[in-house]
């Protein structure tokens, strides 16, 4: 054998050091054990020959030093067919978690000597019963060469997947066929088991004689892999099933889930990083590239874990006395409890349809509270008769059905990434995704932050990558789906961040050293800030202009974003191209004496031009419009006859046209002189108006005053009560404000102070948004009263008389912090209606949970009286 656990020939000569046995000690070399008298009884340890107590005797050995010396003792070729795959089943399951826990674990369990006595025992058998000598034998392992095999093995019956459906009505009607099938009487309570589905993958264990036998992948459903080296290193799967002799079967199929918990999933992950190995994208990815493993070493570092949700085959045996009944789902449950073989402790039963919906709009408020990632709701015909009767289609049985909750993370494609510039010059990279849906939304782009996050991540442009959008929270790409790569390697880049701005080409730099993101220093001119600016200046948080949004302030700052590049993308006053069902537009071929228009200049280069801008100015702004492909179908309509026509767009042709951007085309035959604003360009100008009646802390917001927003901008508007005061406010004066920092009183005081030159960039906005009647609004005194000062409210749900916004402007007017998750920290949580986990999580850390009434009450009083 090639496995010496330590030293010692001279162990295994007093392994019996108990003396309760009768038979001389056996080495090795001899085979068989020769006494007469032993040979004459089946069984060397002086007891009575029946097969009953061979049986008994053989149930009896345990997985001990001692117990493997007496194995010497068994006359082999006394054993029937029926023992010796018992004896076969118990010793090699010893045998192989001795060589797991010394080639895998590195920590072996039993002593050199008895290792040896078992596998000689288990060779013994082999050369006797030929049938037991298959492949997948511990005999037949080299030692240190463990790995598996996935070898293609047949389940003994078949693994069926699931019906899915994805809304609750398909749910109902899964609910009412049931019942209706079963002729079952209304309102007669139907049990039923309802489960969480554990997104993992699936897994066939089966036990001969209460031992693993073998862990089996899906595979199609018919024939699996054998990937039974790595089960055995999953601790919670036992290697022989707990239970008297008649709890335990002569052979059971168990089907569950293997996964990986949240908690191991997240120190997996951490241990990753601090390696600098690319990380996980999610439990699900990280489960199955464990489960996979030829080297069961690698799976063995990792801790998946399994539960059980299902039964195939079971098989008593011989002799029907004192069987546990395993009648119902609940039951088999039950008896997987005895057997320690983990079940999830989710499961609920539910006799009518309104307990199965409790349970999925519960694990629906509940998904990431749990100790594991799931994906919905499965719902089963508890009693196994009824489960026959319904039976099964060619895929998937009819008595069980999964409800998915909406995915809220899904794979996609990763197109490109972009760096964008934002308002604070920040170049952001962003991820081009192929639209997906995602909890209810559809997704395409979503932020990378920064390089280092993109490095972090390893993603590569064109890896199909994970996305994730939990709640309300915003879409995050999660990471690359690794095992995606096999193959189109040649098809990936990597990310380069750019050296220069891509919207003014200034060079790009971090704004101090060890800052992880770059800026561009271009604050005064480049077009991306700007527009960004605007776009602020516009928001709800400071003038809520409400018709200046991202296409209009791109058209003020940037009107030639998305100019082509040559006169062969060009395609001059053209706004659809039509085809036909399945045809292609023309290739264009553009004319030569096109050229591409002029380079237009901004109406708007500063926020200083804003506010005095008139209809006029904005006539002949121009913007660029990728031509869409719009596929017409002509028919008939067979019942009034008539022609009809429907259109589809088909996305872009890859040509692009200008078309004015605040005005309308002038209607047919009209002149261009004839056009007009458009009406949302009018309502743009005249809500400009509102600026001017701001209030002094949006004011201090829209001038986009690095790591000014609209509470710390609260704080200095009550403190300063004018603009002018703000601009002559000190470092000093500033820091001295209750909640405005040394980095914020730096940013307002160095702004002011370069505006104070009436011809730098700052000085002219000031000016020129005076000359508009903008910040001339004192703000008021006294102030709303303060009755929140230091304390965080977070709403949730949605309320009635107030929006996400209002109610946190509401706080913030009254000198409260609104926070959008619940921490120890949390004074009040606001719950409205269909409220999520937070009113949960409130509750668990014993938070005073309001109503709305009540939240009024805490916005006038800073608290609640209590009932
Ligand atoms: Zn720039």
């Amino acid at each position: 054998m090639n496995v010496r656990y330590g030293s010692s020939g001279a162990a295994r000569m007093h392994a019996d050091e108990g003396g309760q046995l009768s038979f001389e000690l056996v080495s090795e070399g001899t085979a068989d054990p020769g006494p007469a008298g032993a040979a004459h009884t089946g069984l060397a340890y002086g007891s009575p020959g029946a097969p009953e107590n061979t049986d008994t005797y053989i149930e009896s050995l345990q997985r001990t030093d001692a117990d493997a010396q007496k194995l010497a003792g068994i006359d082999v070729p006394r054993l029937d067919i029926r023992q010796a795959s018992r004896l076969w089943a118990k010793v090699s399951s010893w045998v192989e978690s001795d060589q797991i826990a010394y080639y895998i674990n590195d920590s072996p369990v039993s002593s050199d000597a008895a290792y040896d006595a078992r596998m000689l025992m288990l060779q013994k058998l082999e050369a006797q019963f030929p049938q037991l000598d298959t492949p997948q034998s511990p005999t037949h392992r080299v030692g240190g060469t463990f790995s598996n095999d996935f070898a293609s093995v047949r389940h003994p019956s078949r693994m069926m997947s699931l019906d899915d459906v994805f809304s609750l009505s398909e749910l109902k009607q899964w609910y009412e066929g049931v019942r209706r099938d079963l002729e079952w009487p209304q309102g007669k309570p139907l049990p039923m088991t309802c489960e969480v589905k554990i997104d993992g993958l699936a897994l066939n264990l089966i036990y001969r004689h209460g031992i693993l036998y073998q862990g089996l992948t899906r595979g199609d459903g018919v024939i699996g892999e054998d990937i039974t080296m790595n089960v055995r290193t999953i601790s919670s799967i036992p290697g022989q099933l707990s239970g008297t002799a008649a709890q335990v079967p002569e052979m059971v199929e168990i089907r569950g889930e293997v996964f990986m918990k949240f908690d191991d999933f997240a120190s997996l992950n951490s241990q990753a990083q601090a390696e600098g190995r690319a990380v996980f994208a999610n439990p699900r990815n990280a489960a199955a590239g464990s489960l996979r493993q030829k080297d069961p070493r690698i799976t063995a570092l990792r801790r998946l874990s399994f539960y059980a949700h299902g039964m195939g085959t079971l098989e008593w045996g011989d002799g029907d006395a004192g069987h546990p009944q395993a009648g119902t789902q609940s039951q088999a449950y039950s008896l997987y409890k005895i057997w320690g073989i983990p079940v999830s402790g989710h499961t609920r039963e539910a006799v009518n349809f309104d307990q199965i919906l409790e349970m999925v709009s519960y694990y629906d408020e509940h998904r990431y509270d749990i100790e594991h990632a799931l994906d919905g709701i499965v719902v089963k015909v508890d009693d196994l008769a009824l489960q026959r009767r319904l039976g099964s289609t060619a895929r998937a049985p009819r008595w069980a059905i999964a409800y998915k909750y909406p995915p809220e993370e899904v794979n996609t494609e990763l197109l490109d990434i972009s760096v964008q510039v934002g308002r604070t010059g920040r170049a952001t990279p962003v991820a081009h995704l192929k639209p997906v849906r995602v909890a209810g939304s559809t997704v395409s782009r979503t932020t990378l932050h920064n390089a280092y996050e993109v490095d972090h991540k390893g993603v590569l442009i064109g890896d199909t990558v994970v996305v994730r959008k939990a709640g309300d929270v915003i879409p995050e790409l999660v990471g690359p789906v690794l095992a995606a790569r096999k193959g189109r390697e040649g098809q990936l880049r990597r990310f380069v961040m750019p050296r220069y701005c891509p919207s003014c080409g200034t060079e790009l730099a971090p704004e101090k050293e060890g800052d992880k993101d770059i800026r561009c220093p271009n604050v005064e001119s480049c077009p991306a800030q700007l527009s960004n600016r605007i776009l602020h200046l516009a928001s709800r948080q400071a003038f809520d202009i409400e018709h200046l949004g991202e296409q209009s302030a791109l058209a003020l700052t940037n009107p030639e974003n998305n100019r082509p590049d040559s006169v062969s993308e060009y395609l001059p006053d053209t706004r659809e191209i039509t085809v036909a069902p399945g045809q292609e537009p023309p290739l264009y071929e553009p004319d030569p004496a096109l050229q591409l228009p002029e380079v237009q200049s901004p109406a708007v280069t500063s926020e200083a031009d804003l506010f005095s801008l008139r209809a006029e100015d904005l006539r002949d702004v121009r913007i660029w419009r990728e031509i869409p492909v719009i596929e017409v179908v002509q028919g008939i309509d067979p019942v009034t006859g008539k022609k009809t026509k429907t259109r589809k767009n088909r996305g872009g042709s890859g040509l692009w046209s200008q078309s004015p951007a605040f005005y309308n085309l002038p209607t047919r035959g009209g002149k261009a002189s004839d056009a007009q604003p458009s009406r949302t360009t009018v309502e743009m100008l005249s809500e400009f108006d509102k600026a001017k009646d701001a209030e002094l802390w949006r004011v201090l917001v829209a001038l986009s005053i690095r790591h000014v927003g609209a509470p710390t901008a609260r704080l200095i508007a009550k403190r300063f009560r004018t603009l002018d005061a703000v601009a002559a406010a000190s470092e000093e004066d500033l820091v001295s404000v209750d909640g405005v920092g040394a980095e914020i009183a730096a940013s307002v005081a160095s702004w002011f102070l370069q505006a104070r030159d009436p011809e730098s960039w700052r000085g002219k906005i000031l000016h020129a948004w005076a000359s508009a009647g903008i910040g001339s609004q004192a703000a008021e005194d006294p102030g709303l009263e303060q009755t929140l000062e230091g304390k965080t409210v977070v709403v949730t749900g949605t309320l009635a008389d107030f929006s996400r916004e209002s109610a946190k402007e509401a706080i913030e007017a009254r000198g409260g912090r609104a926070s959008g998750s619940v921490s120890k920290k949390t004074s009040y949580v606001v719950v409205g209606s269909s409220a999520g986990s937070k009113a949960a999580k409130a509750e668990e850390l014993g938070i005073p949970i309001l109503d709305e009434d009540q939240f009024r009450q805490l916005l006038m009083h800073g608290d609640v009286p209590h009932e």
